[in-house]
């Protein structure tokens, strides 16, 4: 490396280090509210879910209406990856229309909830085990608001991104989650949003599944059934069907996050139960007390 590219990255590492810095400094943490709140994994699919009265957008209100009352929402999209670990910090986070090709009055919807600099200092300041990037510049892309916007209808819940470190495997994600299980007694809501089998490549536009896409969906559920997270971050052992259910893992990773929040005494509920799309598996996934 040359020397003014050093300096350039070292310069940009102290502002980062800055940034931490001033964060942890203001950042008192926010305290325990009793009940354990439970965490969610999503299966999102397709953006229209927002703004569709269909069995899934349906499940996911039902859903809503059942939990407690969240402070503050977290959210591990599949639509927002990055190098290193980041972390949204902005007061107002924008709605982002992160797709091409769908009707007009999808690309009129925002979801003007507000964000959680608080929360997220503490959260920087929690996770041990990785620097998580301050970042001004998201905001809510689509894995998160097509689900808030039926859950959530009001917006008016704190809402802040965690984005996938592209550069990092399977078990990186499930141990960083760990770190933030003392959340869920402080009433956030955490959720992964992603599709535990998404192959766009091979979608069909019916109501019906591939055999694989059916194969791999019920061998994770049971692993997920077993606690066996050894499965779940391994799922490349499961073969052809996790190959083809699987193509690029950012639609299933955030399962992980949901996943390594899990507590050893939590139960499992299912929603959405269901393979679509030839390729898209919509099951999501509740642990709760
Ligand atoms: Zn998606």
């Amino acid at each position: 490396m040359k020397r003014r590219d050093f300096l350039f990255t070292s310069t940009l590492a102290a502002l980062a280090m800055n940034d931490l810095y001033a964060f942890a400094k203001w950042s008192n943490s926010l305290p325990e509210n009793g009940a354990k709140m439970p965490v969610l994994f999503i299966g999102h699919g397709s953006p229209m879910n927002a703004i569709e009265d269909n069995e899934f957008s349906r499940g996911w209100k039902s859903l809503a209406g059942k939990l407690p009352s969240p402070t503050a929402i977290v959210v591990v999209s599949a639509h927002w990856e990055t190098l290193g670990t980041k972390i949204t910090t902005m007061e107002k986070p924008r709605t982002i229309h992160d797709f091409v090709g769908f009707p007009e009055k999808l690309f009129q919807q925002s979801y003007p909830a507000p964000g959680h600099p608080k929360l997220a200092a503490e959260i920087i300041s929690t996770v041990k085990s990785t620097a998580i990037l301050p970042d001004e510049q998201w905001g809510l892309d689509h894995g998160t608001w097509s689900i808030l916007l039926p859950m959530f209808p009001k917006a008016d819940i704190p809402v802040i991104q965690l984005s996938l470190d592209r550069s990092k495997g399977p078990s990186y994600h499930f141990e960083l989650a760990k770190e933030l299980r003392s959340l869920r007694k402080k009433g956030v809501l955490i959720i992964g949003s992603g599709n535990i089998v998404h192959n766009l490549g091979r979608i069909l536009w019916e109501d019906k599944a591939y055999d694989w896409a059916i194969e791999f969906d019920s061998k994770i559920k049971t692993a997920i059934d077993a606690n066996d997270s050894k499965t779940l971050i391994d799922y490349t052992s499961l073969g052809k069907a996790a190959l083809l259910s699987v193509p690029s893992n950012e639609h299933y990773l955030p399962l992980l996050y949901a996943a390594g929040l899990r507590d050893e005494k939590d139960k499992v509920s299912y929603l959405n139960d269901k393979t679509t799309m030839g390729a898209i598996s919509m099951r999501s996934v509740m642990y709760h007390s």
